[in-house]
C-alpha cells in the first residue's frame, strides 16, 4: 500500500531528490514540505518542489501518513520534539540521517505511542546541498538501509516498498552495525579527504597555484568529497564518534606500515598491498555500485 500524504522536514539535496523520484515513479501521494528558512521555502515554491510548502512545522506534519526528516543529524531530536505532538497515530516517521544510533536516541523518546518509527539511510549523495540540488535518479540502484529496531513489520514493509519505488534496494541492519560499516565506507574516507585537501592547501601557499593547476585525478576526487556540506559532516563525526575513531586508529596503523615500506624500500609489500586493494575496487564495480568509466559514473552529480 502506498502513502497518501508524505511530508518532508528539511528541503535539501535528499528531500528534493526523493520528491523528484516520487514524481518520476508516478506516485500520487500529496507531498508537503517544510524548511526552517523563508529562503528555502521560497525556492521550493519557485521550483515546484512539493505540492504544498508550509510555513510552520505543526501544519506540515498534521495529516501526514509518512514524515521524513531530511535534516542534519544533530538537528533531528529538536525538530522531532517540536513535531511529535502533531503527528497522527498510525503514521510512520523515518529519517535519512547518515548516523543511526544517535538519531534513534535523539528522536525515539519524543515519538508518541501508535506512531511507527523506522529509521533509514539512503547510501546516495553528492557534494551539493539545498533544495535545487536534487535529481530523480539519485537513489537508482543504491542501497537504502533501514534500522527498524523492533518497529511494526507492516510499517517497515511499507517504507521498504516506498524506497524501492524511488529506485533503491533496501536492506535491514542493526543500528550499531550500520554506524560501524558507514564509518569504514563513508565517514573515515571523508575525513581523510578533508585532511588531504587541507594538506594541499597548506602546500598551495608554498608553491603558488601549482597544486590547483596541476591537480591530478586522485587529488581532484579528494576535493570533490571535501566539498561536502560542512554542517552535515560536522554532525556525522560528532555523532558517530566511537566507530569513526576506531576506524581512524586502524587507518593510522596501516598508514605507518606503508610509510615504513616506502622508507625501507619494501617494494614487495607495497605491490601486494595495492594488488589487494585493486581487487576491492573490482568487487565494487561487479556489485554495480560504481562504473569503470573514466568519470566514475558521476556525470549526474
Ligand atoms: P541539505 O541539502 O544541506 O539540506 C538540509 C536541510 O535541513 C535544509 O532544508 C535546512 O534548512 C535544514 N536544516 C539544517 N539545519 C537545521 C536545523 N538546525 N534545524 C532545522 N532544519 C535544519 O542536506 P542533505 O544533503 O539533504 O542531508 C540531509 C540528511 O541526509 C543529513 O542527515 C545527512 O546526513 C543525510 N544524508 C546526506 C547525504 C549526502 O550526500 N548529502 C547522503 C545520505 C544521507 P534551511 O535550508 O532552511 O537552512
Amino acid at each position: 500500500m502506498s502513502y497518501e500524504r508524505v511530508t518532508f522536514l528539511g528541503l535539501g539535496l535528499i528531500a528534493s531528490s526523493m520528491f523528484w523520484a516520487m514524481r518520476r515513479a508516478g506516485m500520487r501521494a500529496h507531498v508537503t514540505g517544510y524548511a526552517r528558512s523563508e529562503q528555502t521555502r521560497a525556492t521550493a515554491r519557485e521550483i515546484g518542489l512539493c505540492d504544498t510548502v508550509c510555513d510552520d512545522l505543526a501544519s506540515a506534519v498534521r495529516e501526514a501518513d509518512l514524515v521524513v526528516l531530511c535534516l542534519p543529524v544533530g538537528a533531528m531530536g529538536a525538530v522531532m520534539a517540536e513535531a511529535a505532538a502533531h503527528i497522527k497515530p498510525g503514521a510512520t516517521v523515518t529519517d535519512v540521517g547518515s548516523v543511526k544510533r544517535a538519531v534513534i536516541e535523539a528522536m525515539a523518546p519524543h515519538i508518541a505511542p501508535g506512531v511507527h518509527f523506522v529509521p533509514g539511510h539512503p547510501l546516495a549523495g553528492t557534494e551539493h546541498s539545498g533544495p535545487t540540488a536534487g535529481f530523480a535518479e539519485l537513489f537508482d540502484n543504491r542501497w537504502c538501509l533501514l534500522t527498524p529496531n523492533g518497529a511494526d513489520a507492516d510499517a517497515v514493509a511499507q517504507l521498504s516498498q516506498y524506497w524501492q519505488a524511488l529506485g533503491a534496494e533496501v536492506e535491514e541492519m542493526d543500528p550499531d552495525h550500520h554506524d560501524l560499516v558507514l564509518a569504514v565506507t563513508s565517514h573515515a574516507p571523508h575525513l581523510i579527504a578533508y585532511t588531504m585537501v587541507g594538506v594541499a592547501d597548506d602546500l598551495h601557499r608554498v608553491t603558488n597555484s601549482e597544486v590547483i593547476n596541476f591537480s591530478a585525478t586522485g587529488f581532484r576526487d579528494f576535493t570533490r568529497i571535501a566539498a561536502s556540506d560542512p554542517t552535515m559532516w560536522r554532525d556525522v563525526f560528532l555523532t558517530n564518534k566511537d566507530a569513526t575513531l576506531e576506524i581512524l586508529g586502524r587507518f593510522t596503523e596501516e598508514l605507518f606500515a606503508l610509510q615504513r615500506a616506502i622508507r625501507t624500500g619494501d617494494g614487495e609489500m607495497l605491490h601486494d598491498y595495492f594488488k589487494r586493494t585493486r581487487a576491492i575496487r573490482r568487487g565494487i564495480i561487479d556489485a554495480g555500485q560504481d562504473t569503470d568509466a573514466p568519470d566514475f559514473g558521476r556525470k549526474k552529480s
